[in-house]
This record gives C-alpha cells, structure tokens and sequence, in this order.
C-alpha cells in the first residue's frame, strides 16, 4: 500500500485531552480520530491493527471450541427487566425510544440475549457443553469516559457465553476460556498479569481479570512478592497482622475535640496512633442502617461489605439517618452505645484499646475496648488491601500495582439461566438448568493497552502480530528516479510474497519520513536510497532495535520473510 493512495495523518504534537502515552500515540499516528467524548473513527492504519487483534480472538476462541453468533446491539428493555437488571444498570444504559414508544436499550453486555438464545435453542444434554461468543459493539453511558480507547461510550467487545450441564462441567469451560485467554494475550504481545476479581453487577461466585500491568491502569491490585496470589483491590485479601492484645482498667472517658474532624486531626490532638482510633461509617444495607468500624489508618472496602452481608445494597447513609442512630451530628459517630448491626474489620478483633467517637459533637472517647465496650455483631475482612500487606495465602509482603483491565472471566452460576429458564432435559428425561459462564476481551480496549507496554519517546513499538503493516519502505529521496523504481519493484516483490507494505512514497524531506516511521512503529524498516543502492542493498531496521543492516537486493524479501515468521 502506497502512503500516497491510503490516510495517515501524523501530528507532531498530542491534543490537549489526551493524558497517556497510548492515547496520545494513537492520536498522533493517526490511527483513529474523536468524534465526541467516549467517540472514536477508526483510521485506515488503526483499522488494520484492530483487525489483527480481532483475528487473533476469532482464532483462539475457534481453537478453544466456541462458536461464533453476532446479536443485535438494540436489545428491548423486557430482557433486562426479566434478569433484573435494568434497575442496576439503568444508569449505565443507553436508553431509546422506537416508533412505538417502546423502550430499548443498547447493549453495554449481552448475558440477556444469549440467554434467551440458549433458552430457545438448546433442548437437550446432547447439545451441551456450548460456548458462543461474538465480537461486537458494545454501548456503555461511563461516567467518565477518557484516555482514548481505554474507556469510551462505543466500544468493540468479545464475549463469550458457556452453557453446561453442571458446576463441574461449567469449570472445564471456564478453564477453557481462561487458558484461550492466556494465548491471545501472549500472540497480541503483551504481557498480562492474571488477578482474582470482584463479581461486581454481573454476579456470579467467582471471576478472573486479566491485567497489563501499567502506571496509568484505572484499576488497582495487589501481587504477593512470593506465591502466585494476586487480586484486584475491589477483591483483595490480607491476613492480619499478629498484634498482641490489650486492655485497660480504665473506662471510656470523654473528651472534648473541638474543629477535629479529620482522622489527622484528632489523632494529633488526642496523641494517638491513626491506627489506634477507631472509624465508625454509618451505611444503609438493603435500605437499613448499620455501622462499619475500621481502623483509622484504613479505608473501607463496600465491595467486600457487601459481599460480606450476602451481597446486600449499600448507600451511605444520609445526614438525617445519622442524627437519628447516633443522636448526634454527622462526623463523631462511635460504636458506643449503638443499637443498630455494628459489623467491624477483622484487624479490630485482637483486642485493644482505641479512640471512638462519641456520638456527641465535638467530642470522642478514649480508652476504649470494643469488645467490653461495644456490641459487634461481627468481624469481617472489610478494608481495601495496601502495599505491605500480609498475603491471605502465605503470609508474605503483598506488592501494589496499577494496571488496565484488558479481559474478564467469569463463573455465573445459574442467574441468568434461571431468570430465562435456560434448561436442558437430561439423559433421564429431567429438566435441568443450565449452569453458565461469561467472558469478555475488550477488543479496543486490547489494541490500546498494546501501545501503552509497548512504545518509547519516538512513537509505538508495534509487535509484529498486530502491527497495521510489517514493513515500512521508505524512499528517502522520491526525486531519485533509480531508488524510487528500485522501491516499487520491491514493494511489488514483497506483497507477491504475501508481506503487508506501507510504501512511504511521499515527496517529503527525510527526517520527517524517519520521524513519521518511528512514530508509526511499524515493526520494519526498508529504506532504499541513492546510497543503499550503490553497494546493490537495501538498508534493513527493525523498531525494537538501534542497528541498521545492509541487506542485498536480491535477497531481502527472504530475510524480511525469514524475520517475519521468526516472530510467531
Ligand atoms: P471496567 O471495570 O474497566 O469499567 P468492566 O469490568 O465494567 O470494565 P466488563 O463488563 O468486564 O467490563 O467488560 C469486559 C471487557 O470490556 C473489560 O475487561 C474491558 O476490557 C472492556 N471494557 C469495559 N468497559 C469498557 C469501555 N468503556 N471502553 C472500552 N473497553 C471497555
Ligand atoms: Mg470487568
């Protein structure tokens, strides 16, 4: 392909709302242009890349056994009514009204669909297992769509759906997924760290994300410096610290704190340790109030709350419910005294002596035990796991990192099959339900986290695998009639040979053809010059490495040919 005949516009310099590398990149090498917020085109060189990644999915979801369907994006809001879900994600939905005033939705994931597919379509255990999976848009109202790719309102999803006849079949199919999962990442280039993660709205008991690892990841997780557990921070676990416990004779006394309100503040006033005073949150779950106790170094989980107390909904109380089980304004709730559900993390089970507050204004209480003082109705693990952490399975140091959810995995369980009543007869002639599994590849999302761990200041480094083309031909001097013709019969030659050229035939100066090349990243360089040409060679670069080699003319399309199968 001619640079000439195809669009790339490069741009020297990243516009203002693009905050990370790849997003920048990706703008700046032309390969998609916004349209709105959470909007993107997809350009002729990132419509290449994009391509590639999906062929890599189609590929290994093939290999793995799965089949491929493609729904519609424009799904009636009955379905998700049906699985109970349009109260959940109303907010996230794209919502629109047809001819007949009737209420649609557009897909943000597609659980429902399939479901209803499977319903209707599957009858027997014969049928079973089955795993469908599609690529196709996906439609989410994010609160904040930004950094390009990475979150935005349309995006290109893979899902994957299992049906099986039970819990231990419906784990085959999941490890079939996680372990296709693992391949596709591995053949895009990048490298994935895989993390145990909250169910979140989909629900379901159990799930995986896949993660690259990246300081500019929206998601946040912990990896023990010494087995193989790693979490995502909605999810993470730690096991407690051994602290010895305490006690005291002496009983909890008031003291005033007056325009103390932060955790800093009252633990410099009352000279005790952050860890030693006690938080005490007042949410509503499932509309009822409760107190949350935690350590004053530490913040509260809701994911693990919630699941905690049996997946119940959760809101922080509001002002007036506050007053009302505390008896005293919002800021210096305490345990003392409550009558409500106080549920507490675990850390504050080995008895110690701490400060509270003391449901009064302006005013705490020190020397307290809680379990003399107070009534817990239970100790749960309930903060979100940090740096420095004990790992909940061996007991060493857990590291935090950042990182980008490129893939999920989940196991659902029979939620969706049993609202759609996805059943099978057995081979008893019973009808049994379904037993699923879910899984989603970001597909865009994918093709922008592989520029994220792969560039430098000079441009995207691609990896060959989804690289928009292999070689880069580039004629230094198009005026040169020689290197110009030598050019095109290479092109010609490398093509015939099935190799994807981009032929910058431009009539530019060289240092912009070189910068442009680096900044593209194409994993090949081929420059053909008046003075390559004199010593009857072609001079060969690749983007990952600072050495040029001088390549015969005769025999570079088996080198490049050589370089390029090498590489899978
Ligand atoms: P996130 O936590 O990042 O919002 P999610 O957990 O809601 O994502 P899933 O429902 O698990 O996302 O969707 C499967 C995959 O789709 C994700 O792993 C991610 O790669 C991709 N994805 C989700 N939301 C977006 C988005 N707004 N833009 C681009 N890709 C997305
Ligand atoms: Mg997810």
């Amino acid at each position: 392909m001619r640079w000439s005949q195809t669009l790339v516009t490069t741009l020297r310099e990243a516009p203002q709302d693009a905050e990370i590398a790849s997003h920048k990149l990706m703008m700046r090498a032309g390969l998609i242009m916004k349209l709105g917020g959470g909007l993107y085109t997809f350009l002729p060189l990132g419509l290449r890349a994009l391509r590639k990644v999906e062929k890599i999915v189609r590929e290994e979801m093939d290999h793995a056994g799965a089949v491929e369907v493609l729904m519609p994006a424009l799904q009636p809001r009955e379905i998700w009514e049906q699985s109970g879900r349009y109260s959940v994600l109303r907010d996230a939905m794209f919502k629109i009204r047809d001819r007949q005033d009737r209420e649609m939705v557009l897909g943000p994931t597609h659980e429902e669909v399939i479901t209803d597919l499977a319903a209707r379509q599957i009858n027997s255990y014969r049928q079973l297992p089955k795993t469908f999976y599609q690529i196709q848009t996906k439609f989410r109202d994010e609160i904040r769509p930004r950094f390009g790719l990475m979150r935005a309102k349309e995006f290109s999803m893979k899902d994957a759906y299992s049906f099986d006849v039970s819990w231990e079949a419906a784990d085959q199919s999941y490890q079939a997924m996680y372990d296709a999962y693992v391949r596709i990442f591995k053949r895009c280039g990048l490298k994935t760290k895989v993390v145990e993660a909250d169910t979140g709205a989909m629900g379901g008991n159990f799930s995986h994300e896949f993660m690259v690892l990246a300081d500019s990841g929206e998601d946040g997780l912990v990896e023990c410096q010494s087995c193989t557990y790693a979490a995502n921070l909605e999810r993470a676990e730690r096991a407690l610290p051994q602290t010895a416990p305490e006690t005291t004779e002496r009983l909890p006394r008031s003291v005033a704190t007056p325009d103390k309100r932060t955790i800093e503040e009252v633990s410099a006033f009352l000279k005790v340790e952050c860890s030693d005073l006690v938080k005490t949150l007042v949410y509503l779950a499932n509309g009822e109030p409760i107190a949350v106790l935690v350590p004053g170094n530490r913040e509260l989980n809701e994911h693990k709350l919630a699941r905690a107390l049996g997946g119940v909904s959760l809101q922080m109380a509001d002002d007036d419910t506050i007053r009302r089980v505390t008896g005293s304004p919002v800021g210096f709730a305490g345990p003392v005294g409550l009558t409500i559900p106080v549920y507490a993390d675990a850390e504050l089970k080995t008895s110690r002596v701490c400060a509270t507050g003391a449901n009064a204004p302006d005013t705490h209480l020190m020397d307290v035990v809680l379990q003399r003082d107070a009534c817990i109705s239970e100790y749960y693990d309930l903060v979100i796991a940090h740096e420095g952490d004990l790992c909940p399975r061996c007991r060493a140091p857990m590291r935090e990192k950042r990182g980008i959810e490129v893939g999920h995995v989940f196991k659902l369980g029979t939620k969706y099959s049993k609202a759609f009543n996805a059943s099978y007869l057995d081979a008893d002639g019973n009808r049994q339900i379904s037993v699923m599994g879910c899984y989603g590849i970001g597909v865009t999302r994918t093709l922008q986290a592989i520029i994220e761990q792969s560039h430098d200041e000079n441009g995207i480094i691609w990896p060959l695998s989804v690289a928009p083309f292999q070689v880069n031909l580039v004629v230094p001097n198009v005026q040169h009639a020689p290197s110009l013709q030598a050019a095109e019969s290479l092109q010609t030659e490398l093509e015939s040979q099935g190799i994807e050229v981009l032929f910058d035939d431009r009539d530019e100066r060289p240092g912009v053809k070189f910068k442009d090349s680096d900044l593209l990243g194409i994993p090949i360089r081929a420059v053909v010059s008046e003075r390559s040409l004199a010593d009857g060679c072609v001079e060969v670069k690749l983007r990952t490495e600072a050495g040029k080699s001088m390549i015969p003319v005769a025999s570079v399309s088996s080198r490049l040919l050589s370089i390029i199968e090498g590489a899978k």
